[in-house]
């Protein structure tokens, strides 16, 4: 059972979750959670402040959130809990307030450091969530994921090693859970094998739960969050959103690296491996359904399920004429990209021409910088992916017809179709994102 940054927000979400809890306390749950909300941009803040010099002003612009905290603890815990609970808060402050000063004086590797003190967030909502599940008579065990995961080093986007951490989280956890302990650990944070604390990137406390789910062989991930279940598309984009029943591992694959937000893109993978059923439901209404995510769903009327889409994408096309009839042009092109680290999105290609889309951009100069020996290089910065999926998409006469006519004024920069048998792809400018999905979603969902 994960639950996510909303669903730990304050005292009455840190209730809600024991609730919760309490419910699956038969089925020998595991709890993952994440950082309380806001508690992970505050330290990611904190660490650029530091990295300018002022490490003292970054350590307090963080003390609202230990309070935050405290008052969680105040309110649900008791005496003695919150005793223990302080005494932990303020180790991890001193560890906090030392991580930082070595930022400002650059003391270890920044990315290194940026792992270590951004891993607080979970590391403390997961001590503090084990603290209420125990005032509420639940037999709670808070456990260190970082002794759990095991990475690589890429810190900030760390690949766990699944032969080790199948073993660690099965040698750890199998035992509690079977003398009727509930584990709660933090998502997000794993550790690399020299024992470095490292993090899954953005939002990844989702798919520390579906490893854990996994190697546990668990009847169910369940992904608790703030809103019921996977939407026909983002509600922030259009309010007229509506939760989708079932979908396959294959489309929820493509929905959440397209954009959906409400699960990080590898969440899918370890429950294809063991075929286990993920079911995204809403900690602020536990009994509605939500959506169950299966090995195969049920084929819809109309065959689109969702639209997701992916802003701050940029375009790189690349053009060379002596690519005409020659081999070997793309495996060039694609280990420039190899070599930069840096991840492809969307691809379409020509007799003389390739495009392709980045959403990381961190290496870009470098990546254009190469690529002009290989032709010429124009970037169009400023772009989204919109992500259409339904079963049977490919196979399916008209549908593209009738997604670019709904859309008719909008200029299309880019399409991919086919790859998948679930997605229509294509990219368009940023800012006609709302207008493009208010109207798709009209056309197929009202
Ligand atoms: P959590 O903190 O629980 O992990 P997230 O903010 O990461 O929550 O993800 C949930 C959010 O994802 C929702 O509040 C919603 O705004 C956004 N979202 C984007 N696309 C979708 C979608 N297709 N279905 C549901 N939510 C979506
Ligand atoms: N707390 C982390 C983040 O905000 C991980 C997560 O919430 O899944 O990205
Ligand atoms: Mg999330």
């Amino acid at each position: 059972m994960k639950f996510g940054g909303t669903s730990v927000q304050d005292a009455s979400a840190f209730a809600r979750v024991a609730e919760i809890v309490r419910n699956e306390n038969e089925n020998s749950p595991v709890v993952v959670t994440s950082a309380m909300s806001k508690v992970t941009d505050a330290l990611l803040n904190a660490f650029d402040l530091a990295k300018k010099g002022d490490y003292e002003f970054a350590f307090a612009s963080i003390e609202p959130h230990f309070q935050r905290h405290t008052k969680v603890a105040e309110e649900l815990t008791d005496n003695a809990q919150q005793i223990f609970f302080q005494s932990e808060l303020d180790f991890a402050k001193n560890e906090l307030a030392d991580l930082l000063m070595r930022v400002s004086r650059r003391s270890l590797p920044l990315q290194m450091l940026k792992d270590a003190i951004v891993s607080y967030g979970e590391q403390l909502s997961s001590r503090l969530l084990a603290e209420v599940l125990k005032a509420k008579n639940l037999n709670a065990r808070q456990m260190d994921a970082r002794r759990l995961i095991v990475t690589d080093e890429e810190y900030g986007a760390a690949t766990p090693i699944w032969s080790e951490t199948e073993k660690l989280i099965q040698i750890e956890l199998q035992p509690l859970i079977e003398a009727g302990e509930i584990p709660v650990l933090g998502g997000f944070i794993a550790a690399s094998r020299s024992g470095e604390t490292t993090t899954l990137g953005r939002g990844g406390s989702d798919y520390s739960a579906a490893l854990v789910g996994a190697a546990l062989r668990g009847g169910e991930i369940q992904i608790w969050t703030d809103v019921t279940g996977v939407l026909t598309c983002d509600p922030r984009v259009c309010s007229d959103a509506r939760t989708i029943k079932t979908l396959s591992y294959e489309q929820a694959a493509e929905l959440a690296y397209f954009g959906a937000k409400v699960l990080h893109p590898k969440t899918i993978q370890p429950a294809v491996d063991f075929q286990i059923p993920v079911r995204v439901c809403n900690s602020h209404q536990p009994s509605e359904k939500g959506t169950m995510i299966l090995p195969k769903s049920d084929i819809m009327p109309r065959v689109i399920k969702s639209i997701a889409h992916k802003t701050g994408i940029t375009i790189l096309r690349i053009t060379s004429a002596r690519m005409l009839g020659a081999y070997g042009f793309m495996s060039a092109i694609f280990q420039i990209f190899e070599r930069h680290r840096t991840v492809i999105d969307v691809v379409t290609t020509s007799e003389v021409s390739v495009s392709l889309t980045l959403d990381n951009t961190d290496a870009i100069d470098a990546i254009v910088k190469d690529l002009t020996r290989l032709g010429q290089v124009k970037i169009e910065p400023d772009q989204a992916v919109i992500c259409v999926v339904g079963e049977g998409l490919r196979g399916m006469p008209g549908v593209a017809a009738e997604i670019f006519s709904t859309i008719s004024d909008v200029n299309i920069s880019l399409i991919s179709h086919g790859a998948s048998s679930v997605n229509l792809t294509f990219v368009i400018k940023e800012n006609e994102v709302k207008n493009v999905i208010t109207k798709l979603h009209n056309n197929f969902f009202n």
